[in-house]
């Protein structure tokens, strides 16, 4: 398969311009450019959360086995039912993973508990708590409580032996892992992980534990960058601090590019005096250098670089932290998981009402720090944090969301709907 270059990518695009690229472009360009790593290996299930399904998989069995009660109860023959109350003869009593034996014939029951195979010729079960009256010898049950078929789980309703049960492309989380083992598949081939190489450009900063000096001030964005990248279930290579000069610069841009699949750095993208890192990177593969029509984070750097023999993706993010941030959210993290074989992004919109007027100007796309919470109707409602200086990560720390403004938005008024998505759910 041949690789597309990037230019030739953006030549396909009747918008394109470098020097004021629309999000929406520039995302195209990512997600048509970067291509998904092939190779994968077979894990344990726990070891498996989070990792993306390199093939498809096909259920082995029917879950459940049998038909089975829903409900602690009783199980009856569900045509025994009419207009008149009816009493059942109680002729056993049937546990999960002990059936009860034998007939049950018309006019009898048999005592059930969640989970236990239903008897034989019986289709429905009455919750214990429904009855009128029970005894250990019958049961009685008023009309109209039950309706035949009532509290049985049929064989196969959670998967039929021979359907697909999880698509490759998966990025498997909690229920996936219990829906494997409901299968009895201990093992399962997952994609490779992604090694990503990380640093930080830039004289002024400083690791902790080493002395400011004047105008300096410790390296933040790594931390963020490694944990971002540790969420999207990647091996970090932490390559540390390098300064703003071509060699340290040349040596690090080689060696992450000859040890990871993607290299993700801060800092030295803008056109300042000091920053090196535009013409190494450029030196060293095709990489485009965009100014992004959008608020925080307008300089970036994407492309592929390469050094003896091997290559990486290269995404070269502003160095305001907050820049760092978004830009990974919106630009980064959607390549990561495509070249990680994920089929979607699954990250939803959600519409809130914006608490404040907020403005903005149409032409860009503007993410700010939000926080979202529920009206007095239980409506969602979202307000911005703080300062939303693109330096400013207390207010990114304070958030719970990000609310979108999209390109061609103008001014919000208050109770305006607006997009929102959350840092965090349930996974
Ligand atoms: P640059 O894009 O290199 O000009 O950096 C833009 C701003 O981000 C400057 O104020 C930098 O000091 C700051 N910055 C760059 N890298 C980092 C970092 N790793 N941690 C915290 N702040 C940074
Ligand atoms: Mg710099």
């Amino acid at each position: 398969m041949t690789v597309p270059t990037l230019s030739a990518l953006a030549t396909q695009l009747t918008s394109y311009n470098p020097d004021s690229l629309s999000v929406a472009d520039a995302q195209q360009l990512i997600r048509d450019y970067v291509q998904a790593t092939d190779s994968s290996e077979t894990v344990g299930l726990n070891d498996a959360l989070c990792r993306v399904l390199s093939e498809d998989v096909i259920s082995p069995i029917n879950v459940p086995a049998h038909d089975n009660s829903a409900m602690d109860g009783y199980a009856f023959r569900g045509s025994d039912l009419g207009v008149e109350a009816v009493m059942f003869k109680v002729v056993g009593t049937a546990f999960a993973g002990h059936k009860h034996e034998g007939p049950v014939n018309t006019g009898e029951c048999v005592r059930i508990m969640t989970g236990a195979v239903m008897p034989a010729d019986c289709d429905t079960v009455v919750p214990q708590e429904l009855v009128t009256s029970a005894s250990e010898a019958s049961m009685t049950l008023a009309p109209g409580v039950v309706r035949p078929g009532d509290n049985r789980r049929l064989k196969g309703e959670d998967l039929m032996a021979g359907k697909s049960a999880l698509r490759k492309g998966k990025t498997l989380h909690a229920a996936d892992l219990g829906l494997l083992a409901s299968l009895g598949i201990g093992q399962i081939p997952v994609q490779r992980r992604l090694r990503v190489a990380v640093f930080s450009t830039g004289d002024e900063l400083r690791n902790i534990g080493e002395h400011l000096d004047e105008g300096c001030i410790y390296d933040s964005n790594r931390y963020t960058i490694r944990a971002m990248l540790t969420r999207l279930g990647c091996d970090v290579l932490d390559m540390g601090i390098v300064k703003d000069d071509r060699e340290s610069l040349e040596a690090a841009l080689r060696t992450a590019c000859e040890s990871a699949d993607a290299i993700v750095t801060s800092g030295g993208v803008s056109v300042g005096e000091a920053d090196f890192t535009r013409e190494m990177m450029a030196k060293l593969g095709e990489v485009a250098f965009w100014k992004l029509a959008m608020r925080p984070g307008r300089p970036m750097a994407f492309g592929r670089i390469a050094s003896n023999g091997k290559s990486a993706y290269l995404f070269g993010l502003p160095g305001n932290p907050v820049a760092v941030m978004v830009t990974f959210y919106f630009f980064a993290r959607d390549a990561l998981l495509r070249m990680m074989g994920g089929t979607k992004d699954s990250t939803p919109l959600i519409q809130a009402a914006s608490q404040t007027a907020i403005r903005k100007k149409p032409g860009r796309t503007e993410y700010q720090r939000g926080i979202l919470s529920m009206d007095a109707n239980g409506n969602p409602q979202v307000r911005v944090t703080g300062s939303q200086g693109s330096g400013i990560l207390r207010s990114m720390s304070e958030a719970n969301c990000m609310i979108i403004l999209h390109h061609e938005q103008g001014n919000v008024n208050a109770g305006d709907p607006v997009n929102v998505v959350l840092f965090d759910g349930l996974c």
